[in-house]
């Protein structure tokens, strides 16, 4: 079986600054690092990590051959990126002393990834094979209703949360991810509760509090690993990418989700997102 990720790729720019700048003032970085970002690459290189066949469906400008090849470095099957006459998307990331940040994130490519490349990826894609969207891209209603269509497993991770996108691609999903934020703010816009919702598994993440998973055979918790966390950026995009390459590689949900915790509890312990995803065997040999 195989994972097709329709993803966003982004170039994050993280600028140290002595404080976040107010409007008007102009203000000297004490630090600059750039890092290969975007939940879409966070998640294939999570799965490609955890063992699975991962194909990245996305979008680049020329300026963003070098994210290619690091996918391609984490064995991420990188085929079905195209390369636009426009900019890679760009996160510009500003951090202070306190940890506090204000970011500006420019879509680039990842809102602009052409229909065609998506088709060829599809034509190659077998029924039983997983397909993951999340909102940072173009055509994920497409995808969604296209892998339907042919037999895929329908995967949606609902962030950054758009309530008009949810309810878009809900028809056809299979699995539902959220956090817990997400999950408050999709009751809050469809009234429905995590549990109630129409898809086979609904896994929602609480962060330090671990997670629930509802199915039809009701909802069960999975607590979080206790370990001292300094950075929980990635550790949502890392659990989605361990569980369905964990199910994809046929393993039950439970157990799917066991690892996820594993790698969840990994990430948070360290600074970086896709550069410092956790390998399976690292995962497994994780005995807190
Ligand atoms: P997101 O990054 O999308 O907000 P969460 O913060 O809910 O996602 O984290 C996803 C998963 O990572 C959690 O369900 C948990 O298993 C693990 N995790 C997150 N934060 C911590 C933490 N502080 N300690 C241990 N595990 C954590």
């Amino acid at each position: 079986m195989a994972i097709w990720n329709l993803g966003s790729i982004n170039a994050d720019f993280v600028y140290r600054v002595p404080h976040i700048p107010a409007p008007g003032e102009t203000l000297s970085s004490t630090g600059r690092q750039m890092f290969l970002g975007g939940k879409g690459t966070n998640m294939s290189v999570a799965a490609a990590r955890a063992a699975a066949r991962v194909n990245h469906i996305g979008a680049v400008g020329q300026d963003g051959r070098w994210a290619i090849q690091r996918l391609l470095e984490y064995g991420v099957d990188t085929r079905n990126i195209a390369v636009l006459d426009t900019e890679t998307a760009q996160a510009i990331i500003m951090v202070d002393p306190a940890g506090e940040n204000a970011i500006v994130l420019h879509p680039g490519a990842n809102a602009e990834i052409p229909q065609v490349t998506l088709q060829a990826a599809m034509a190659e894609a077998e029924t039983g094979d997983w397909l993951i969207i999340q909102n940072e891209t173009n055509l994920q209603r497409t995808a969604a209703e296209m892998g339907k269509e042919l037999g895929l497993q329908i995967a949606y991770a609902a962030a950054p949360f758009d309530a008009d996108r949810v309810q878009a691609v809900l028809p056809s999903l299979d699995f539902l991810i959220l956090n817990a934020v997400e999950a408050a703010q999709l009751e809050e816009a469809i009234g429905t509760a995590p549990a109630d919702l129409p898809v086979r598994d609904v896994i929602v993440t609480r962060g330090a509090d671990g997670a629930d998973w509802y199915s039809a055979a009701g909802k069960q918790h999975f607590p979080a690993i206790k370990v001292d966390a300094v950075d929980t950026t990635g550790a949502g995009d890392t659990f989605t990418g361990y569980v369905l390459a964990g199910l994809d590689r046929g393993l039950p949900m439970e157990q799917a989700i066991g690892q996820a915790t594993k790698a969840g509890a990994l990430m948070v312990m360290r600074h970086g997102t896709a550069d410092v995803i956790p390998d399976l065997s690292e995962v497994q040999d994780f005995h807190p």
